[in-house]
């Protein structure tokens, strides 16, 4: 072990790689090398960043093996011959990913990229009119969703400027209060038309309160959408009990599935036979049983299905199948329980250092995060950040000034999380 002269015992047994439920899974994924000045290095790293990709299961390699057997031996025929048909391939795919989010089979389909689905979620679910045309978003969005939202307002002739509302944290603070969100809504909430925000927010960490700001939304004549690329595989999700309308999410970050893979798309089964609401189709959106048919009149799949359009890449959804039956094996509620120990410990180690040079901007309350701590360096300085990365800490940093660290519950383990603050009290 390259670490092992950092390492202490834990002052809590329930902070040991030992004690029942603290196992880790990273036996089944490539851990990567240590990158140093730009160069691969013979040292296992300790991968902190599953937030931005997650990392590759072993079993990647014969996932994908066996749909280019198939295309080798069958062709065309591997649609409807290969062992895992093609036409209904993202079919498998649905049990394991809906119950990630917390929604009905029906609800759940993997489909295009992230953004991709998001405009196509819009195309349905913002239609704004001169009355009620605004869309409120959260404090300091991912730029893509920003980009998305900006996109489709000018699309329908308004002004960002003026249809976009932010949520804006009291106090200088980096975390939004319900306070404010009540507040915000109650404030413009007859002039908005679509509340969307994040399930977990990318910079802080914060995980929003989904089912009372849907709640919120509703009341107050909205619909409201999630984007839940940092929430999925990270945070217990209930997006059907919850009632959300729309959602969002890419499966390679904490779903690990590899660079660029396909996204998910909910959509809640109340919306699925309603004929008025606009969408953007193509011939996957079909009623299955006709498709090959190919006649002209667009009957739509009853269920979030027809909001598909192309046939979809078989080898990218090989290893989204890879990594969903590790999900399936190990269970959210194992990987939920385990992440809050290891953030409880990380926040407790890093409190533990008594310092004012960095300062934690994630919520404190573990009801309000996920597995990600953002660090916030107070004098911007990105020494600290560099130093740990030359000892093999792959973590990211965020401009300005903020570290963000994900301790996994699957691969990483609490002797990482240990080493890592030790690191960061040698360098301090
Ligand atoms: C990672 C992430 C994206 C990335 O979008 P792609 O379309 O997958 O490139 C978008 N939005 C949020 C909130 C993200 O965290």
């Amino acid at each position: 072990m390259e670490y092992t002269h950092l390492m202490n015992q834990p002052p809590d047994s329930n902070y040991s790689d030992d004690a029942p439920g603290n196992d880790t899974y990273s036996h089944y994924f490539h851990i990567p090398h240590a990158v140093h000045q730009g160069n691969e290095t013979s040292k296992k790293s300790i991968y902190f960043c599953g937030n931005s990709l997650g990392l590759m299961p072993k079993t990647v390699n014969k996932y994908i093996e066996a749909e280019l057997t198939d295309w080798a031996n069958l062709g065309v025929e591997g649609h409807v011959h290969g062992s895992n048909p093609w036409v209904s391939y993202h079919e498998i795919l649905t049990p394991t990913m809906s119950k990630i989010v917390g929604a009905k089979s029906s609800e759940v389909v993997v489909m295009n990229g992230l953004t991709v689905n998001l405009h196509l979620m819009l195309a349905s679910f913002y239609r704004p009119t001169p009355e009620r045309f605004k869309i409120l978003i959260e404090y300091n969005p991912f730029p893509s969703d920003r980009y998305a939202l900006e996109s489709q307002v000018r699309f329908h002739g308004y002004d960002p400027a003026e249809a976009i509302i932010e949520l804006i944290p009291k106090d200088g603070s980096e975390i939004v209060d319900t306070e404010t969100i009540i507040e915000t809504i109650a404030e413009y909430g007859d002039g908005i038309a679509l509340i969307m925000m994040a399930g977990v927010n990318y910079y802080s960490g914060q995980l929003y309160p989904i089912a009372e700001i849907t709640q919120l939304g509703h009341a107050a004549g909205c619909l409201v959408g999630f984007d839940l690329a940092h929430a999925a595989g990270n945070v217990t999700l209930n997006l059907h009990d919850d009632g959300v309308d729309f959602a969002v999410w890419c499966s390679y970050k904490y779903l690990n599935s590899g660079p660029g893979n396909l996204s998910g798309c909910y959509v809640h089964e109340r919306h699925h036979r309603d004929e008025k609401l606009p969408k953007l189709t193509g011939w996957w959106g079909h009623n299955k049983a006709e498709r090959f048919k190919m006649a002209p009149g667009f009957v739509p799949i009853p269920t979030v299905e027809s909001w598909q359009l192309s046939n979809p890449p078989i080898l990218a959804m090989a290893a989204i199948k890879a990594s969903l039956d590790i999900f399936e094996e190990v269970g959210m509620q194992h990987l939920v329980d385990k992440s809050k120990k290891m953030s409880a410990y990380l926040f407790e180690l890093l409190e533990d250092l008594d310092t004012d040079k960095i300062k934690i901007i994630t919520p404190t309350n573990p009801e309000a995060r996920g597995c990600q701590v953002s660090i916030q360096m107070v004098n911007k300085d990105k020494t600290l950040f560099n130093r740990l990365a030359a000892e093999g800490i792959i973590a990211d940093w965020r401009e300005p000034d903020v570290i963000r660290i994900a301790p996994v519950p699957l691969y990483n383990t609490f002797a990482e999380i240990q080493i890592f603050v030790s690191l960061i009290k040698k360098y301090l």
